[in-house]
C-alpha cells in the first residue's frame, strides 16, 4: 500500500528529525549525553518471547528519557484512550501507553528503578499540547516546543548517577538491533493477532504484554501456541478457535501442561492466573514523581498565564468603572443644565408674578 509506505517513510524522517534536535539541544547546553537509537530489548510473555522497540534512549548525568516519536496525524489524541486512530482509519496504540510500556521493560531489563526514568512522546504534528499526562514522570512535546522541552530535560539535575555499565551493555543492544528488525515486525504483528484472538467478551485484550503465566506443573511459564499444529491438536476446523497456552518447558523437559480454551475466545482463559510485571519486579508502591526543570517551567508559564488572566481583569473591572464616571458626569452635567434651566424660570416666573401684583394692586388701590 502506497500510504502504509509514506507513513513509515515519514517515521523515520521523524525519527531522524529528532536525533538531530537532541544533538542540537545538547551543543547549545554544552553538554555530553549517550544517545541510542532504535534499541530492541528482549521480554518474557504469555504472548511468548517478545521484542520492543524504543525509537531514542538518552542517558544523562542523573536520569535516562526513554524517546517515542510519531509523525503522524491522529483523528482524536485524547491521553487516556487505549489505542488512538490514524487518519486512515488504522486503530494504532496510543503512544503514551505505548512509551509507558516500553519503560516497563526497560526497567525490568535493566533492574533500574522507574523514578530515574523519563519518558517523552514527540508528536512532531502537533503543537499546544498539555506536556504533563496521567503517568507520574511522563511528558508530550510537539513540534512548537521540542528543542525547548529536550533543552530542558537535559538540564542539570542534582545528584550524579553512575550509568557507565548500562550505557556499555546498550552499546551492544543497539549494534544488534539494527538487524532485528524483520523480527520485530513479525513479533509485533503475532502478538496482535494473538490480542484479537483473546479479547474478552467486553473488547478488552484478555492479557497486558507484560503479564507471565507460571506453569503448574514445573518452574516453566505459560505461552500463546497458535501454529497450525494446535488447531489440528483442538480438532477445529474453524479458524476462531486455535489457541491454547502451553509450557515453556516443552522442547526441553516435555512438560505437557495445555491449557484450552473453553468457550469463546477470551472469555476460555478466564481461569488463568496471570502475574503481573508490576509485581514481579515488586513495585508495589506508587510511582513517585521526580521534578525537572521543565516542570518548573510548565508550573511558572501557568503561573503566568494566571497572571496576565488576572491583570486583564483588573483592567476590565477599572476600564468599567471608568466607564461609569464619565456616565454620572454626562448625567450631572444634564442635570446641572436642568437645573439652571429651572432656576431661570422660577426667575422668570417671580418676576412675572410681580408685575401681575402690582398690576392687580393698582387696580385694587384704584377702586
Ligand atoms: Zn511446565
Amino acid at each position: 500500500m502506497a500510504g502504509a509506505q509514506k507513513n513509515i517513510e515519514k517515521g523515520i524522517q521523524g525519527e531522524a528529525y529528532v536525533r538531530d534536535v537532541i544533538e542540537k539541544a545538547s551543543e547549545l547546553l554544552g553538554k555530553l549525553i549517550r544517545v541510542y537509537n532504535h534499541v530492541i530489548l528482549d521480554f518474557p510473555s504469555v504472548y511468548g518471547k517478545r521484542t520492543v522497540e524504543i525509537d531514542h534512549i538518552i542517558v544523562t548525568d542523573d536520569r535516562i528519557i526513554i524517546g517515542e516519536t510519531k509523525a503522524a496525524n491522529y483523528v482524536q489524541t485524547d491521553y487516556s484512550e487505549e489505542t488512538w486512530t490514524l487518519l486512515n482509519g488504522v486503530t494504532t496504540d496510543n503512544p503514551i501507553e505505548q512509551n509507558h510500556f516500553h519503560k516497563q521493560i526497560f526497567c525490568s531489563c535493566f533492574d533500574i528503578p522507574r523514578e530515574q526514568v523519563v519518558t517523552v512522546e514527540f508528536l512532531l504534528e502537533y503543537s499546544e499540547r498539555s506536556v504533563r499526562s496521567h503517568y507520574p514522570n511522563d511528558y508530550v512535546l510537539g513540534k512548537d516546543n521540542l528543542l525547548e522541552g529536550i533543552c530542558l530535560l537535559l538540564s542539570e539535575g542534582k545528584e550524579k548517577l553512575d550509568f557507565d555499565e548500562l550505557c556499555k551493555q546498550l552499546e551492544k543492544i543497539e549494534a544488534k538491533s539494527a538487524w532485528r528488525d524483520a523480527e520485530h515486525k513479525e513479533n509485533l504483528e503475532e502478538i496482535r493477532e494473538i490480542e484479537e484472538k483473546t479479547r474478552t467478551r467486553d473488547n478488552h485484550y484478555r492479557f497486558k504484554r507484560t503479564d507471565t503465566v507460571k506453569c503448574p506443573l514445573c518452574d516453566g511459564f505459560l505461552v500463546f501456541r497458535y501454529k497450525p499444529w494446535v488447531k489440528k491438536k483442538l480438532g477445529n476446523k474453524k479458524n476462531t478457535w486455535n489457541i491454547a497456552l502451553g509450557c515453556s518447558n516443552y522442547s526441553k523437559t516435555g512438560c505437557d501442561k495445555f491449557i484450552e480454551p473453553k468457550k469463546d475466545g477470551g472469555q476460555g482463559f478466564d481461569d488463568v492466573e496471570e502475574i503481573h510485571i508490576e509485581d514481579r519486579m515488586g513495585w508495589t508502591m506508587e510511582e513517585r514523581h521526580v521534578g525537572t526543570i521543565l516542570d518548573e517551567y510548565i508550573n511558572l508559564r501557568e503561573e503566568n498565564e494566571t497572571l496576565k488572566n488576572n491583570l486583564q481583569a483588573e483592567r476590565s473591572k477599572n476600564q468599567a468603572k471608568d466607564n461609569q464616571i464619565l456616565d454620572l458626569k454626562e448625567t450631572n452635567k444634564r442635570l446641572e443644565i436642568n437645573v439652571a434651566k429651572a432656576i431661570n424660570r422660577a426667575e422668570e416666573a417671580e418676576q412675572e408674578c410681580k408685575r401681575f401684583k402690582r398690576f392687580f394692586g393698582q387696580v385694587y388701590i384704584k377702586k
